[in-house]
C-alpha cells in the first residue's frame, strides 16, 4: 500500500478450532496481495490434501524439540497434544522485506508473539455459539470423534482469550466475517505509526 512503512505488518488471528479461522485467513490473503502467511512447523499427522511445505512443514518430534533448544520459534506450543511453532527466521525475513505476515495460531503462541514482537494487531474469530461450533467440527469431518471431543474441550479454555486481543469477529457470515478482517487490516496499515513520514515529507515538505 502506498505511503505506508517498509516493515510489514504482523497480523495474529486465534480462535477455538471449527470457528471457521483457517479458511477466513486463506481467503484473506487473497484480496490483500501483500499479505502472506507464515508456515508453521506442526508434529500433526498430515490431514489428506495438506501438503508438505505448503500447510505446514510437518516434522518429527525429535526435529521439533531441536528447533526448541536452538530458539528457532518466534513461539512454539501444544494444541490438541501435537507440538505447532512459528519459524522466528521465516517471519522476520517476511517483516523485514515488508511483506504483511498473517500468523493463524493459538492463543499461547499469540500471547508469545505479543510479549517479545510488540507491534502487531491481535484478531479473535469467535463462531456464533458454542452450538454453532460442535456442528461445524462435526460436519467439516476432517477429524475423529475422540479429536472432535479434544478440540471442543479446549475450545472452552481457549474462548476466555479473546479479552486479550485488539479486535474480536463472530463469524456468523462468512462474507461479513471477512469483510471485517479485510476492514481491520486495511485501517492498521494506515494507521500515523506505521505511516511512512519520509514519504510525506518527500511530497509535500513538511
Ligand atoms: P490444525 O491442526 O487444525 O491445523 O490446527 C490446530 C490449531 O493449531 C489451530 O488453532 C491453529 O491456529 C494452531 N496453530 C497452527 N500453527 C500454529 C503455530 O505455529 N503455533 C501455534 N501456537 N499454534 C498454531
Amino acid at each position: 500500500m502506498a505511503g505506508t512503512n517498509k516493515k510489514g505488518l504482523l497480523v495474529v488471528v486465534s480462535a477455538p478450532s471449527g470457528a471457521g479461522k483457517t479458511t477466513l485467513c486463506k481467503e484473506i490473503s487473497r484480496g490483500l496481495p501483500n499479505l502472506k502467511h507464515s508456515i508453521s512447523y506442526t508434529t500433526r499427522q498430515p490431514r489428506p490434501n495438506e501438503i508438505d511445505g505448503e500447510h505446514y512443514f510437518f516434522v518429527t518430534a525429535e526435529k521439533f524439540k531441536q528447533m526448541v533448544k536452538k530458539g528457532e520459534f518466534a513461539e512454539w506450543a501444544v494444541v490438541h497434544g501435537n507440538l505447532y511453532g512459528t519459524s522466528k527466521k521465516q517471519l522476520s525475513s517476511m517483516l523485514n522485506n515488508g511483506i504483511d505476515v498473517i500468523l493463524d495460531i493459538d492463543s499461547q503462541g499469540a500471547m508469545q508473539i505479543k510479549k517479545n514482537w510488540k507491534a502487531g494487531v491481535y484478531i479473535y474469530i469467535l463462531p456464533p455459539s458454542f452450538d454453532d461450533l460442535k456442528t461445524r467440527l462435526m460436519e467439516r469431518n476432517a477429524d475423529a470423534k475422540d479429536e472432535i471431543k479434544k478440540r471442543l474441550k479446549n475450545a472452552r479454555k481457549e474462548i476466555p482469550y479473546y479479552k486479550r486481543y485488539n479486535y474480536v469477529i463472530i463469524n456468523d457470515r462468512f462474507d461479513k466475517a471477512l469483510e471485517k478482517l479485510k476492514s481491520i487490516i486495511i485501517a492498521e496499515k494506515l494507521r500515523i505509526e506505521r505511516f511512512n513520514k519520509n514519504l510525506i515529507k518527500e511530497k509535500f515538505g513538511s
